[in-house]
């Protein structure tokens, strides 16, 4: 979208028979533009009414004028250059406001950086979203919520959280060793949730999709 003070300019790109040579160059500009998969298009805006475009655009104007040197200059960016520059401005401001929140602690801790999770493509399981969110069919959660009056986990070794299920509770033994399995062979047991979610992360959702919840357990996410 090109916005224009100049109504002349705007009559005269419509009006086909008139070929000065600046229309022109537009003309062709946006031909070579469309050419390339840019839609463009020209609306007049009124001047000097705040419009943060239009008042930098008179300020180069300006200063173009006043520089009798100037060189006609195209700046000539790609399509898709612009694009992931934005995707990636986009990525950093996500995680800026990731970082700074201080909602999803135990997110996280599985995903301190958003383009890694991004990266992952993950298909995720209501189990999966359980455990990296701490959100859902977890004792200290239900607890928390006042869902269920006891948050211990039917092993009997503490409250049922994240961390207990990850690297504690019996309910993910079985699984938990494979998992391990994986993980020692390039270092010790236990690693950090970060190293689980991003390096281990397809034997980690492996094993949590397959938590094997007990009676009770699946009792009280009824
Ligand atoms: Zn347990």
């Amino acid at each position: 979208m090109v916005h224009t003070d100049s109504k002349i300019t705007l009559q005269l790109l419509q009006n086909k028979k008139k070929h000065k040579k600046l229309i022109e160059q537009i003309r062709t500009k946006v031909q070579e533009m469309e050419q390339r998969e840019w839609r463009v298009e020209f609306r007049w805006i009124k001047a000097h009414t705040g419009h943060r475009g239009n008042e930098m655009a008179d300020q180069q104007a300006k200063e173009a004028a006043r520089n009798k040197n100037i060189e006609e200059c195209y700046i000539k960016i790609p399509k898709n250059v612009v694009m992931s520059e934005q995707k990636e401005q986009s990525v950093k401001w996500w995680q800026r406001e990731w970082t700074q929140t201080t909602k999803g602690a135990i997110t996280k801790a599985f995903f301190p950086k958003i383009e890694d999770r991004l990266k992952l493509r993950l298909n995720v399981t209501p189990n999966f979203t359980a455990i990296v969110t701490g959100h859902g069919n977890i004792k200290a959660y239900l607890h928390k919520y006042k869902i269920i009056g006891d948050p211990t986990c039917p092993c009997r070794k503490g409250p049922q959280t994240v961390q207990h299920i990850v690297f504690d509770s019996p309910l993910l033994e079985k699984e938990r060793e494979k998992l391990k399995a994986v993980v020692t062979r390039t270092e010790n047991w236990p690693v950090s949730c970060n190293k689980l979610g991003v390096q281990y992360h397809k034997k980690f959702k492996e094993c949590i999709d397959n938590i094997n919840w007990n009676e009770e357990q699946r009792n009280s996410s009824q």
